[in-house]
């Protein structure tokens, strides 16, 4: 419903769409960087990109828009909560207020910092030597920790930096569901392990044509529902997806002869975040709400589609035989449910981004830990690669070879960015919650993807989640939609079930 107010609302929106003009305008120069533009470009991008953002702080963090705000708050007291306008209020309040908090200074520090830095972790990485990069962590460090303080927290300086990526969220909130998925997880890789013979997965490296893969790909994401009027797919060589406007989504992929899920499955997760942004509600549009809920809540949907949906064995009914129509050399002589056993192999692996529905949130506790104990000072930069080693090994049971393929594979730390590992796993806990509920509103959900129909389950995600944008904060959206704030519940009951039976697990008794 419209809401009446005099010309505050409207002279806010005209500042908020140049403010969000101009983050746009960025984000297509980033998206040109990361697939056409030739490496002489760096430098140059670098400088427009910083102008861009630059112009677009300063005008949302102008003392005018802190004026249009005091009165807009007033004015629109009575509004519903979940309206257009109260709610472009409220959440332009929560920006404008941490962006206000952290000095510019601090500010530019952390942005020099990650560029000095990132050349380094580089070639540390390619060393193996974590002495080389312990400096300049113990620098990203400090600075995460004077960010934290400038934005304050109640409890723990985590909450500050968590609170910024995924709004309400807090540090106590997550431990207790990490503690919850370890003592769930735990037993289950080691159960895995224990029969890991019982999944094949060579058929996916019997060498797939490229093109063809490509090809194969955009149609399989066409048909989910990605709306190619409005997007596109490229190659890149870290898949992304960027909305930049509601009528331009665009995504990434890339693609490997030798294994075959990097492109799908690649592609599948893009499209996932893709038709989030394309599903926006047109109301927000230019605004600061139009946008995901948080990183997690983004992930949640690239999730979905990408494991809930694509690793699913009525997606395989349904698409293996076009599949193999495509490839018929590689996959002679296998069935939709080899293949579909075959992508879902699980086994634990040391590199997070390669790592399987099971074992990947370990890898995020395992950082998460490590963040806010380096933020508190109770762990020291320099015994990072021995608290590594020792909680991989408890964790997922393998010893830990060097710091290459340890604390030093994420690029994340070389930059100032604490707090933004847990919005991976809250983003497969928010796939299952959803899911859960999905499942109780379309009973016959598995019955239409075997037919390749995924017009009603899009449609509830437009519904539940897209339309929204980022109106409500992450466990607000959950609420609404499931009726519950995140919980870890559905997604353990879901990975038990699902790797039960692929491994052939005795389950485990629930009480
Ligand atoms: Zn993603």
């Amino acid at each position: 419903m419209a809401v009446k107010t005099n010309g505050k609302l409207h002279r806010l929106r005209q500042v908020l769409a140049e403010v969000t003009d101009l983050t746009r305008a960025a984000r297509v120069l980033e998206w040109d960087q990361e697939t056409y533009m030739p490496p002489g470009g760096v430098p140059g991008r670098a400088e427009q990109l910083s102008t861009l953002l630059k112009l677009s702080h300063v005008r949302l963090t102008s003392d005018e828009v802190g004026r249009l705000l005091d009165d807009l708050e007033d004015e629109l007291a009575d509004a519903p909560f979940d309206s257009d306008e109260a709610s472009i209020v409220r959440v332009t309040r929560r920006d404008y207020d941490q962006e206000r908090k952290l000095p510019s200074e601090l500010v530019a520090e952390a942005a020099h910092a990650g560029s000095v830095a990132r050349p380094v972790w580089e070639k540390a990485r390619h060393d193996d030597d974590f002495s080389l990069f312990a400096p300049y962590l113990e620098k990203n460090v400090e600075l995460n920790r004077r960010i934290a303080d400038a934005l304050g927290y109640k409890e723990r300086p985590y909450d500050a930096l968590l609170d910024r990526s995924e709004p309400g969220m807090t540090t106590r909130q997550l431990a207790l569901i990490f503690a919850e998925l370890k003592q769930a997880i735990v037993p289950l890789v080691s159960d895995i392990a224990r029969h890991a013979d019982a999944v094949d997965d060579s058929v996916l490296y019997r060498g797939f044509d490229p093109d063809l893969q490509l090809s194969y790909a955009l149609n399989v994401v066409r048909r989910l529902g990605y709306d190619l009027e409005r997007g596109r797919q490229d190659l890149s060589t870290h898949p992304f997806s960027t909305g930049i406007d509601p009528g331009d989504v665009r995504i990434t992929t890339r693609v490997s002869r030798d294994f075959f899920n990097e492109c799908l499955f690649g592609s599948i997760h893009e499209s996932g975040h893709g038709m989030y942004s394309q599903g926006m509600g047109a109301g927000i549009d230019r605004t600061p709400l139009w946008d995901g809920a948080s990183p997690g809540v983004h992930e949640s949907q690239s999730r979905l589609w990408e494991n809930v949906v694509g690793r699913s064995l009525p997606f395989w009914r349904h698409f293996f035989p076009s599949l193999q129509a495509v490839f018929p050399e590689p996959l002679r002589g296998v069935d939709h449910e080899a293949f579909y056993r075959a992508v879902n192999k699980a086994h634990p692996s040391f590199i997070r981004v390669e790592a399987d529905e099971v074992t990947y949130n370990m890898h995020v506790l395992l950082r998460f830990e490590l963040e806010t104990e380096l933020l508190e000072g109770t762990l020291k930069v320099k015994d990072v690669p021995e608290a590594w080693s020792a909680r991989f090994k408890s964790y997922l049971g393998l010893d830990v070879p060097n710091d290459r393929e340890g604390a030093l594979q994420d690029i994340h730390w070389s930059s100032v960015s604490f707090g933004i590992f847990p919005g991976y796993t809250i983003g497969n806990l928010v796939s299952a919650q959803l899911m859960e509920k999905i499942r109780a509103d379309i009973p016959d959900l598995d019955a239409q993807i075997e037919t390749g129909q995924f017009a009603s389950l899009l449609s509830w995600l437009r519904r539940h989640v897209h339309i929204h944008g980022r109106k409500f904060t992450p466990d607000e959206l959950l609420e609404r939609a499931t009726g519950k704030p995140l919980t870890a519940a559905p997604w353990i009951a879901y990975v038990q079930k699902k790797f039960g039976a692929l491994y052939g697990l005795k389950q485990p008794v629930r009480n």
